[in-house]
């Protein structure tokens, strides 16, 4: 029997773990820690690991809500195999290294007595025993190597992949990860099997957003060029909420390219931190990752005005400068969120969106939010000091994740016996259902699988 488990705390997009059983082994899928919660409330359900003996532990990118509780995993199961890309290595490294310095920050700060979940030493001691494997070679895992698997390049951000698992019976059962179709600016689309896979499990960030007829990437960045060019000619500030990684590298290359070609001003683009650490490891892998344009890198080609360190001045946001710094989701403590207090009072300022946000996070608050209307930047609606919406807020589509449409579209194309729906808000993954429902043949399975319960997959 082949068995799926939902491992995260709920059914959103949090901590993303999942447990499959294939024949007498039990592989693990991503180990992620919840972007929004805290302490032990952020792990995935370890606890109910507790039985197994894994033998793989397979992460399929370095984005924290995948890897970020892999070393207390590996912890608990020093003999699993760990598996991800040579590009996840790296940026995963670097990715954990700053988790232990928010974790430390926070126990500190917020005197949250079980952080670090690891310390910097034991990370390292962890990492050495990741294994890396290339896209579309396949290698064997499992209790006596039962289990074929291969990685695929999930286009979403460097060292993505999506994970197929093939049975000895000849069953496979294909774990999408996060992906996205479409060519980005730096990472190209995804390259996904398109036949022979009975059970597809698929993220669904996007199963309720509903995208413009007339979108095309090429459109969306004019009209955020306009943007950003109205808010510096009219002596406003902009300031674009990124992740680190990812987001940060994509649109780093595209207001390069804006300011050469004299379609914003040349004006300082500010950016660091953790992002400039990503970016490094973007550019040393210009040549060894999937790239539309091999052997261009960002820091030979974007100068960027540095972040300040802790301990200095705090940044202000000053008119006629960009600002793009993180977090996406302008989470408390981070510098999108205090300049955003300096940037929501003023006019002439914009906040740009440019991704994905939690519904409860401070970004998501402000995008919801009439002009004019009170917003608090806490960690919920009621915390943390109000500000009044007067500034200029867009939302711009760049993500790193597929639309509604190309879902449905791969999962047409592919045509499995079942569809297992994670990584997706309750509403986007009622949605996706039900288009599922709508537009595959009736035979076909739909799963949204409940967290923490075991469910029979149709192989
Ligand atoms: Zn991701
Ligand atoms: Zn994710």
């Amino acid at each position: 029997m082949t068995s799926f488990t939902n491992l995260t705390g709920a059914a959103e997009i949090g901590a993303n773990c999942y447990l499959i059983k294939i024949g007498a082994s039990s592989i693990v899928l991503d180990a992620g820690v919840h972007p929004k919660k805290v302490g032990n409330e952020a792990k995935p359900r370890l606890d109910l690991l507790e039985e197994e003996e894994l033998q793989a532990i397979m992460i399929t990118h370095a984005h924290l809500d995948h890897i970020g509780a892999l070393p207390v995993l590996q912890e608990k199961h020093p003999r699993a195999e760990v598996i991800m890309t040579q590009a996840t290595a790296e940026v995963g490294r670097v990715m954990l290294h700053n988790s232990v310095n928010v974790m430390m920050s926070q126990r500190m700060f917020d005197g949250v007595a079980e952080y670090p979940f690891f310390s910097h030493g034991e990370l390292d001691h962890a990492a050495n025993n990741w294994v890396t494997r290339p896209y579309e070679k396949p290698f064997r895992i499992g209790r006596s190597g039962e289990v074929l698997a291969t990685l695929y390049d999930a286009g979403h951000i460097l060292g993505s992949c999506g994970v197929l698992l093939e049975t000895q019976a000849g069953m496979r059962i294909f774990y999408t990860g996060d992906v996205q179709f479409e060519n980005q600016s730096i990472i190209p689309g995804a390259a996904f099997p398109e036949e022979g896979v009975d059970v597809l499990i698929m993220e669904c960030t996007h199963g309720a957003t509903e995208r413009s007829v007339n979108y095309t990437r090429e459109r969306e960045m004019n009209r955020f060029a306009k943007a950003i060019r109205e808010t510096l000619q009219s002596g406003g500030a902009a300031l674009i909420p990124v992740f680190a990684l990812g987001k940060t590298q994509e649109l780093l290359y595209e207001l390069g390219k804006m300011r050469d070609s004299g379609r914003i001003p040349d004006v300082p683009i500010y950016s660091g931190g953790l992002g400039a650490k990503v970016t490094a490891v973007y550019d040393r892998m210009t040549y060894d990752t999937p790239r539309l344009q091999p052997g261009f890198t960002l820091r030979g080609s974007v100068e960027t005005a540095p972040l300040p360190r802790d301990m200095e001045e705090p940044l202000r946001a000053s008119p006629g400068n960009i600002y793009m710094v993180s977090s996406g989701m302008m989470s408390p403590h981070t510098l999108s969120n205090k300049l955003a207090a300096q940037v929501l009072p003023h006019p002439a300022d914009a906040i740009l969106f440019v991704g994905y946000s939690d519904p409860e996070s401070p970004a998501a608050r402000i995008k919801a939010a009439q002009p004019g209307e009170l917003v608090r930047l806490g960690k919920d609606a009621e915390a943390g000091q109000a500000y009044p919406v007067q500034c200029r807020v867009e939302s711009f589509d760049f993500s790193g994740h597929a639309s509604r449409a190309a879902l449905l579209d791969y999962a047409r194309r592919l045509s499995p016996r079942e569809i297992v729906l994670v990584h997706g808000d309750e509403p986007a993954r009622q949605q996706m259902r039900d288009e599922l429902v709508r537009y595959m043949p009736a035979q076909v399975r739909i799963t949204l699988p409940e967290p923490g319960r075991r469910c029979r997959l149709s192989c």
